[in-house]
């Protein structure tokens, strides 16, 4: 009797705890992927203050790599809408990333060795070159004439090295954002502001500057992710993506969006 009734409970025992551990197993996502189909939401991070790519007009985040996340989050999760957004700059992007805060990074973001050694990148989904934005009278014409002025670059984005390699006689001036790097030049606190032409282009706009003609580096723009195994059918997935979006038109028609 005393044995059957072990028996009894062994098996209930089994056949109830079982499924427990298989389920909870199971709900345990093992990769980044898993775990956004499972929150139902990519967050990511993004610029805004880098027109065209992350920029913020009445309160709304927009740009191409706004665009673009939006479309990627269309395909793994059927709405463009579950894509959540933090901001990055361009100094603390591969922190963000690393620490788990975002699942990737879409933030005008060139490929570099440097930057490869600590992440990981997509396939280029934007070529852009560095250049020179200046007052439309001052006169720099070239790089050679950039010696002992003042030029401004954002901390951590690839001017702040590139700048001191073409232009060693240039005196640089680091500030934290697209927003008062532009602002340094408007009220002539420095003479000129180095970036990608793409970027430096939208701040142009107005007719009061002109950027250099010659580009002295090529800038191809990826997604960042994190240099892990959860990270790498993520990152299949988003390559996948972008390479249907380069064959669909659709990130021509982004670019065409907002390229002026
Ligand atoms: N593409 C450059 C970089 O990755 C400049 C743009 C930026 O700072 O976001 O550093």
């Amino acid at each position: 009797m005393l044995k059957n009734l072990i028996k009894i409970s062994v098996l209930l025992i089994f056949v109830i705890i079982t499924p427990i551990i298989l389920t909870g197993c199971k709900s345990k996502p093992k990769t980044d992927l898993e775990e956004i189909i499972k929150r139902d939401k990519i967050i990511f991070g993004v610029k805004n203050d880098t027109k065209p790519f992350g920029f913020e007009e009445n309160g709304n985040l927009i740009g191409i790599d706004i665009d673009i996340a939006r479309y990627i989050t269309k395909s793994i999760l059927g709405d463009g809408n579950k894509a959540e957004f933090k901001i990055v700059d361009s100094a603390n992007r591969l922190v963000t990333l690393s620490s788990g805060d975002v699942d990737m990074v879409i933030a005008s973001m060139s490929i570099t060795p440097q930057r490869k050694t600590v992440i990981n990148f997509s396939i280029p989904y934007h070529l852009a070159g560095q250049t020179i934005l200046v007052r439309k009278e001052s006169d720099i014409k070239s790089l050679t004439d950039l010696k002992n002025k003042k030029i401004v670059v954002v901390f951590g984005s690839t001017a702040e090295k590139n700048l001191r390699m073409v232009a060693p006689g240039a005196t640089i001036v680091g500030t934290k954002s697209y927003t008062t790097a532009f602002e340094m030049l408007k009220s002539n606190q420095v003479e000129g502001m180095a970036s990608d032409d793409t970027i430096l282009n939208a701040f142009a706009q107005d007719g009061r500057y002109r950027i250099l003609n010659k580009k002295y580096t090529i800038e191809p723009y990826a997604i960042g992710f994190r240099k892990s195994e959860r990270s790498e059918t993520l990152q299949e997935r988003v390559d996948y993506i972008l390479d249907e979006m380069k064959r669909n038109g659709q990130l021509k028609q982004i670019e065409q969006k907002w390229i002026k």
